[in-house]
């Protein structure tokens, strides 16, 4: 699972296909309410706002 900003989104893909031999979804952090689980502020990669989970 990964956590990260826009311009991430593509380097997560390929990491998650990688890693899990397989399609990750893709969820947006903004319009998602985690009810026991908080959002990392920021990106995997970067100092980016984390807008985009990857899992
Ligand atoms: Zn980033």
């Amino acid at each position: 699972m990964y956590c990260v900003c826009r311009e991430h989104v593509e380097l997560a893909i390929d990491k998650f296909v990688d890693e899990y031999e397989d399609a990750p979804d893709l969820v947006s952090l903004g319009s998602t309410e985690f009810s026991a689980w908080t959002a990392p502020e920021h990106c995997e990669w970067c100092a980016n706002k984390a807008e985009v989970l990857v899992v």
